[in-house]
């Protein structure tokens, strides 16, 4: 099985991720835990590029394609593979955030997006995906708190730019993608305790897929 985690800054995907591995573990399920822009070496470097906001500063069609250049990478490289050998897979981000961040956001047009995904992912699409949603003000509160604590990343660069309204339209891109495709994704109200907000995601998963 295949699940991805999507949402906007500080709503808890990693720490929520780690959580429904460790849990999935305990199942006896074979996990293997990902994320994106990323996942593999090439597709790091890639992250890192893009990330890299002071440094270089891509526009939103370049950073279109090289994010589906490196989940071409990670696809062929990490994910099918897994999926082959009978582990889940689940991943930090995926194609609803180059939507979200690259679509909505970034103006990309959503028929070449379309078309992106489509010769990318083809059917590889998720099983299940955990929308977490939050209101933006707390989100940066809390992202701002984590990123300052690791340092790096560049992630902090790209959203302190960004002001409050551009948080928001990400929030509603997400809720859109929720709302278009509930067969697929699941919203999760990430306004609440990290362990609630498990045992709600845990609950989402027991109930949608065989664990
Ligand atoms: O939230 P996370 O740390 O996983 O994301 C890292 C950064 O990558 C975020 O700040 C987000 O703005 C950016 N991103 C993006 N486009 C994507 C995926 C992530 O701009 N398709």
């Amino acid at each position: 099985k295949f699940i991805t985690f999507e949402g906007g800054e500080g709503t808890g995907k990693s720490t929520q991720l780690k959580r429904l591995s460790e849990r999935l573990r305990k199942s006896g399920i074979d996990v293997v835990t990902t994320r994106e822009p990323g996942g593999t070496p090439g597709a790091e470097i890639i992250r890192r590029t893009i990330l890299s906001g002071r440094v270089a500063r891509l526009g939103p069609f370049a950073e279109a394609l090289l994010m589906n250049a490196a989940r071409d990478d990670h696809l062929n490289e990490v994910i099918r593979p897994a999926l082959v050998s009978g582990s889940w897979v689940l991943c930090d981000r995926f194609a609803d955030s180059t939507r979200a961040y690259q679509g909505t956001l970034g103006g990309v047009d959503s028929a070449l997006l379309k078309a992106l995904e489509k010769s990318v992912v083809g059917d590889d699409m998720p099983d299940l995906t955990l929308i977490l949603d939050l209101d933006p003000e707390i989100g940066l509160t809390r992202a701002r708190a984590a990123t300052a604590a690791e340092a790096g990343e560049g992630a902090s660069d790209r959203f302190e730019k960004e002001d409050i309204e551009q948080h928001r339209k990400l929030r509603q891109a997400f809720l859109d993608i929720a709302r278009d495709e509930p067969d697929r994704c699941v919203l999760i109200d990430a306004n609440r305790t990290v362990d609630e907000v498990a045992a709600s995601i845990w609950e989402v998963v027991t109930d949608r897929l065989d664990v």
